[in-house]
């Protein structure tokens, strides 16, 4: 046997050998969460109906593919016809996933006190609190709407104790893919049957969604010397419900597994403290960034396409 084709015969005992590995890993981490329940677009004609049927089908493929989520509650969603509407919370709870707080009334920060926002905090968990406490889980999590989590040191410190006092702890996210815009085209197209327009925004939702994933990966070691789990804001809506079974699929395919909120929030990255103060509600990749003093580009952090901005906003 010469060198050389000993060689090559080693190179591909090599490539089998490393291939079920390579198949494997990279062992990445996700918690899913899911902003505006009980279903968002509160004030659609036939919203029941809709949200029973978007409900049932991301709860479906959440199960399938084992993957534990939070849903975070607008209790004013809850007004009208109430008991169906608690029922999708229950919904959420009989598949085992667990719920958060969402504030009452979905107010931004920016623009009320921090009393009336502590008000918005205590009256936005009575229903879920009670619901989890039948279950026996407790009530642990918040996420700021809009993720305004204080426009001023003093707004942002205080809502931060006022929170801690009540045991809760507030919910970052490292992925944000603009879902709550893709939707508004999407739902459009399916009401009138456009089936070819409805395609094309999925495939442009779910492309997007990759790539912010794919960015999120990348920002991550720069921040903090390695990948750290992530955790994807998305909202309980239609594109979600008709996108979320491929959509798991390609993170799956990328080597994602799901875990839980608690698991995330558990690695050591997410006890970095969010010092930020800002009028918007970036990630915390972007948080946490500017608050250990580092001055990474964010440059290549995608945006949603314009055509799809152009037709949210009805252009
Ligand atoms: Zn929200």
């Amino acid at each position: 046997m010469n060198l050389k084709y000993s060689i090559v015969c080693l190179a591909s005992w090599l490539a089998l050998v490393q291939a079920p590995a390579t198949a494997q890993s990279p062992a990445r981490k996700m918690a899913l969460t899911f902003d505006d329940l009980p279903y968002s677009a509160r004030a659609q004609e036939g919203w029941l109906a809709n949200a029973r049927r978007g409900t049932t089908q991301i709860l479906e493929v959440l199960k399938k593919h084992h993957a534990p989520a939070i849903g975070f509650v607008i209790e004013t969603g809850l007004q009208g016809s109430i008991s169906e509407r608690v029922a999708l919370l229950q919904q959420w709870l009989d598949a085992g996933m667990t719920l958060g707080n969402h504030s009452y009334a979905h107010p931004d920060f920016n623009n009320v006190t921090v009393e009336q926002f502590q008000e918005e905090i205590l009256k936005g968990e009575v229903v879920t609190r009670r619901l989890m406490a039948a279950r026996k889980q407790e009530l642990r999590y918040f996420r700021h709407p809009m993720n305004h989590t204080g426009d001023t040191q003093e707004k942002k410190e205080a809502i931060e104790t006022f929170l801690a006092t009540h045991g809760y702890l507030v919910t970052p996210h490292t992925i944000e893919n603009s879902d709550f815009l893709f939707t508004v085209p999407y739902s459009r197209a399916v009401q009138r049957g456009d089936e070819t327009e409805a395609q094309r925004v999925r495939a442009a939702y779910l492309d997007f969604t990759l790539a912010a994933t794919e960015f999120a990966e990348k920002i991550s070691p720069q921040i903090f010397g390695r990948e750290i789990p992530q955790t994807l804001l998305l909202h309980a809506n239609d594109i979600n419900a008709d996108c979320l079974d491929e959509l798991l699929q390609r993170l799956i395919a990328r080597g994602y597994r799901f875990i839980t909120l608690d698991e995330a929030m558990a690695d050591p990255a997410y006890q970095t403290k969010d010092t930020l103060v800002s009028l918007k509600g970036p990630t915390y990749l972007w948080r946490w960034m500017r608050s250990l003093g580092q001055n990474i580009s964010f440059a290549g952090d995608p945006e949603p396409p314009k055509w799809i901005i152009d037709l949210a906003n009805g252009r």
